[in-house]
């Protein structure tokens, strides 16, 4: 990264009304490994089966060993995450005031464990629960979800599982099963027209550690362009995001000297 193009996208920051954009990239950051690359967890257990609700739901009766597999591997990604400097940037500039929003693909909700108030979780989150009978939407803490595991896990490799229900945990209204509020393959992102209206109504579309591959969310940023937007691009390789400005590297390392820059105000 050059300087002089630090310079100019923490001048674009400074100005206000940003709206970030994150992918995988800065998770993988915070510990948490891409599910999507060689050696990921898709690429070793079948998304059709194991990122289905519908194929969860089968696996629990007819091959609960291997779900349990799957589970412990979810609980090992997620256990040892905890955000990272880029999270914390980001965290800044919202208090700074320059940061509408984070609109995230990420589902581990480490954006609001560092801080930020305004997240919009387009993929859903494992720190909330949706209820299957009712619908209701609760908060649950990254400790809960892994205790909801840990119960899951058990219960999968008890001699006998009577029902996939059984394994879930209970909503607070109704006592019904709940499930972690991720968005699962197949399903419809969560609140897309609000991530819309956000990326659309910025001044600086704040795209980081996304390859804008994976859609509907992967059109954020052209939507914003369209609509008038700068989009700035961290990343540490090529994408298909297309950006007015690029800043390479990792978003841990760009994005705090960045943010400090733009905090500094105006420079004449
Ligand atoms: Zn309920």
């Amino acid at each position: 990264m050059t300087g002089h193009r630090r310079a100019e996208a923490a001048a674009l920051l400074a100005a206000g009304g940003a709206v970030a954009f994150t992918g995988a990239g800065i998770s993988q950051e915070s510990g948490i490994p891409t599910f999507r690359d060689p050696g990921g967890i898709w690429d070793r257990f079948d998304p059709d089966e194991y990122g289905t609700w519908e194929g969860v739901a089968r696996l629990a009766m007819e091959r609960p060993d291997d779900l349990a597999s799957f589970l412990a591997e979810l609980r090992a990604a997620f256990a040892g995450a905890a955000p990272g400097p880029a999270h914390r940037s980001l965290v800044e500039l919202e208090r700074a005031g320059l940061l509408d929003a984070v609109i995230t693909q990420n589902v581990d909700g480490l954006h609001q464990e560092a801080g930020s108030e305004r997240v919009v979780e387009v993929h859903g989150s494992f720190s909330r629960t949706s209820c299957l009978a009712c619908g209701h939407r609760e908060a649950a803490t990254r400790s809960e979800f892994l205790e909801g595991l840990d119960r899951a896990i058990l219960g999968l490799r008890a001699a006998f599982v009577p029902s996939m229900a059984s394994l879930l945990p209970r909503c607070s209204r109704c006592g019904g099963p709940a499930r972690p509020d991720f968005v699962a393959f197949g399903e419809a992102p969560h609140d897309l027209a609000e991530a819309e209206t956000l990326a659309r109504g910025s001044r600086v579309l704040l795209v980081v550690g996304t390859h804008g591959e994976v859609f509907p969310a992967g059109a954020l940023p052209d939507a914003a362009r369209e609509a008038g937007a700068t989009v700035i691009e961290v990343s540490r390789g090529d994408t298909h995001i297309g950006a007015d400005l690029r800043l390479r590297g990792e978003a841990g390392r760009v994005l705090p000297p960045l943010v400090r820059e733009a905090l500094s105000g105006p420079r004449s």
